[in-house]
């Protein structure tokens, strides 16, 4: 007879860095050192095990049982429990990538030209693996949150952040990426098939719930939007009482378009003139709202002196529909006054899905794909002469990873086993 209350395995599995092959294969053979060695690389990871919750983790670990994985050429891997709490933790050598045959230094390859930008088609010709395999494994490395990979580098969750929505294309269907940003790091991409305020919430929402789980007091003060109603609202909705604010970039570059049938050079000099008004604005020590509110009156009347009335008018009705987001810009001296981060992010991920389009259907595993170019995005190091050569997005931030190798880092955290 099943069992209805069948529990789903947890994954407890966790990579260990054993430096070379020889070494995994020789403390095979002697089951103390083996377990010294494991428990040392935990500790100088400084991360936790992912017992039970009842269970403190201060029993003992015990050598339970190994299994010989045909597929990997008949590796041993062995397995750890818990004598308290019995729960098992399979342990992986570096050398092996999670239910997969493919060697980490295929891998290795194939990811960063994915990460590169270059078709799914030719990175599988790089490691000469079909390119169904390099999509799979992008999608195993996305069943880890980002929320969860992130933290464990360190990162404290994000007090201000940029949040927009990619316009993408599933087949033929419009599709969107709720997106949130902080500095160089990517924090949440998700997946939705409408552009509702409904179906932004529930995305932007898992980042949410997975943010509570980690510090349950919201800390967000402020978060920055294009102006876009659904994820104004949307932000309002998981995050009452945040300061949303609204990109000056974006600001700038729309003011030329509410000027109609004027000559070239007065759309120029008054493009200038805005220009100069949110510098001064920004340069401001104190009562920046109450001045902004006042140039921007002043603007709209010189507009309407020199560009006319019907030019005023909707300038003017175009301040008063978005003031409220500028205002709240620059209520705040921390919050992030342009998007354009998070632009380099959007940029960078619609280079490798323009590049997959022939993986694309519906029914596919699209969020767990975003997730896993996420995480690419975060762990990936800069080339070498970008300004942040040699490091990645998350250390960037300030964040720790666990070794040098960014391809280990990955294996690392996104491994189920901790805490
Ligand atoms: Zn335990």
């Amino acid at each position: 007879m099943r069992n209805p209350a069948r529990q789903t395995r947890e994954n407890r599995t966790i990579t260990v860095d054993f430096q070379n092959e020889a070494t995994y294969f020789q403390l095979l053979g002697d089951g103390k050192a083996f377990l010294e060695c494991i428990l040392a690389f935990v500790l100088s990871l400084g991360f936790q095990l992912k017992h039970k919750a009842t269970c403190g983790g201060g029993g003992c670990l015990t050598r339970h049982s190994h299994y010989v994985r045909i597929r990997l050429g008949g590796i041993t891997i062995w397995r750890l429990q818990c004598t308290t709490c019995r729960v098992v933790f399979t342990i992986l050598p570096h050398f092996v990538l999670r239910y997969r045959q493919m060697r980490p230094d295929v891998a290795r390859k194939a990811l960063l030209a994915t990460h590169g930008g270059l078709s799914l088609e030719l990175c599988a010709v790089i490691g000469d693996i079909s390119p169904m395999a390099l999509y799979r494994l992008i999608c195993a490395l996305g069943h880890q949150n980002l929320v969860v990979m992130l933290t464990r580098c360190g990162l404290p969750l994000p007090v201000y952040f940029l949040a927009d929505e990619k316009h993408s294309k599933c087949l033929a269907d419009k599709v969107y990426l709720p997106t949130i940003v902080c500095g160089r790091v990517i924090w949440h991409l998700g997946y939705t098939e409408e552009a509702s305020a409904a179906a932004f919430t529930e995305s932007y929402g898992v980042f949410h719930r997975a943010a509570s789980q980690q510090e349950p007091s919201d800390r967000v003060k402020g978060v920055l939007t294009d102006g876009f109603d659904s994820t104004t609202k949307s932000m309002r909705t998981l995050l009452p009482g945040v300061r949303v604010g609204t990109c000056l970039r974006h600001a700038l570059i729309k003011l030329p378009k509410k000027l109609v049938a004027i000559a070239s050079p007065v759309r120029k000099a008054l493009r200038t003139q805005f220009h100069t008004l949110w510098y001064r604005a920004r340069q401001r020590k104190g009562l920046r709202v109450f001045a902004l509110g006042q140039r921007l009156r002043h603007f709209a009347d010189h507009v309407t002196h020199t560009a006319g009335t019907a030019n005023g008018e909707r300038v003017r009705r175009w301040f008063q529909e978005k003031k409220a987001g500028w205002y709240a810009v620059l209520a705040d001296p921390q919050m992030p006054a342009t998007s354009t981060l998070l632009d380099q992010a959007h940029n960078a991920i619609d280079r490798k899905l323009f590049m997959m389009k022939g993986f694309h259907h519906r029914g596919g595993s699209q969020q767990a794909f975003l997730t896993g170019l996420a995480h690419l995005y975060n762990l990936v190091p800069y080339q070498r002469r970008a300004q942040h050569a040699g490091q990645c997005g998350v250390e960037v931030e300030g964040g720790k990873v666990p070794t040098h190798d960014w391809l280990l880092n990955l294996q690392i955290l996104t491994s189920g086993g901790f805490r």
